[in-house]
């Protein structure tokens, strides 16, 4: 029989293996064997329960890949054999968002589902086609591994670029998980000053190795204080909220430098929900930005390609443990454990 194996969450708490029928491949599409795939904050979300979803979830959009096939409509050039990773985002390249450098969110995306595919990005499964247009080519000497963190980089890329931070700046990144520490080593390669705040020592520590210049507890008083302290009283050019409750928000204002931006990275769930009380006369009088970031473009993306092929970004050192695919479940119950780092499923 023609099928190949797809996970699905089809509950909080489980995730099954399927067996789906082998895709007729569009003229326009690639077929790739996944490589690696790792689980995102946002799968161990619905893994959990914690997001609103219907299930099942075809999760998984953090992937390395090799290329099986190519349709005879597909430009890039890619071959069989080539390494590549992938973007899931489905872009029409016709509504304004796509024509409007803000291609990440793309108005049509939902209806440019496939039918006889997964629905949901689906990168935890031994097959995808994919439209052309996701794939981008990787060096082959980068590592599977290595290689599936090109989505995350490209994300964090998304979100500092929010900011237009400029060498010398002075930023602060809340929170040393996965995320803070990408923009961490990112806002370091722009020359930027790094202060990170962190609860846990350990994490800290890492935010050190990622290139962050100063490491602040917020137990040892009010963010607003230690940050004027090491600033001279200024404030940082930009804060980037990876991670905290909701309220954080609030005291994070005063951290802010006259014409500071404050992007927030993070989504909040759960019984604290995503309400905070911010001063508007602070934002009115000192010029501040607030922002969202949501996901990459496809610029983003080719970046961080690049930074990750040119071993500019040390995502390697993220990534806690590696399951394969047949323990699928186990990945799972083990990337929620609270303070892991990326666990990757790999393909037998
Ligand atoms: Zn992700
Ligand atoms: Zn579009």
């Amino acid at each position: 029989m023609n099928t190949y194996k797809v996970a699905r969450i089809s509950g909080p708490g489980k995730v099954e293996i399927e067996e789906w029928e082998i895709p007729v491949l569009r003229d326009d599409e690639v077929l790739v064997k996944v490589l690696a795939c790792a689980i995102c904050t946002s799968d161990q979300g619905v893994f959990r329960g914690e997001r609103e979803s219907s299930y099942p979830v075809y999760a998984g959009h953090e992937i390395s890949a090799v290329v099986q096939e190519v349709g005879p409509a597909v430009v890039s050039g890619v071959k069989p054999g080539d390494h590549v990773a992938v973007s899931r985002i489905n872009r029409c390249e016709q509504c304004t968002n796509c024509r409007k450098y803000t291609d990440n969110r793309c108005l049509n995306s939902r209806k440019l589902h496939r039918p006889g595919r997964p629905a949901g990005p689906g990168g935890f499964a031994e097959l995808m086609a994919v439209p052309g247009y996701q794939v981008f080519k990787f060096p082959q000497e980068i590592d599977r591994i290595t290689a599936s963190l090109t989505e995350p980089v490209a994300c964090c890329i998304s979100s500092v670029d929010k900011a237009n931070v400029q060498p010398g700046d002075d930023v602060l990144v809340v929170g040393a998980g996965v995320m803070g520490l990408i923009h961490v080593n990112l806002l370091s390669l722009k020359g930027a000053r790094v202060l990170v705040s962190e609860v846990a020592s350990e994490r800290r520590r890492l935010a050190k190795d990622f290139g962050a210049d100063v490491v602040l507890d917020p137990a040892g008083g009010p963010l607003a204080e230690q940050v004027g302290q090491v600033t001279g009283g200024k404030g940082v050019e930009a804060i980037f909220v990876t991670g905290g409750p909701p309220d954080l928000v609030s005291d994070l204002m005063g951290t802010c430098a006259t014409g500071a931006t404050m992007v927030i990275y993070t989504s909040y769930h759960g019984e604290k929900g995503s309400k905070a009380e911010v001063d508007l006369n602070r934002i009115h009088y000192n010029e501040i930005k607030l922002v969202g970031t949501i996901s990459p473009r496809k610029y983003d993306f080719q970046r961080a390609v690049a930074l990750v092929a040119n071993g500019k970004i040390r995502v390697s050192q993220l990534v806690e443990r590696v399951f394969p695919f047949s323990r699928i479940q186990e990945a799972f119950e083990y990337a929620i454990r609270p303070g892991s780092y990326r666990v990757v499923v790999h393909m037998e």
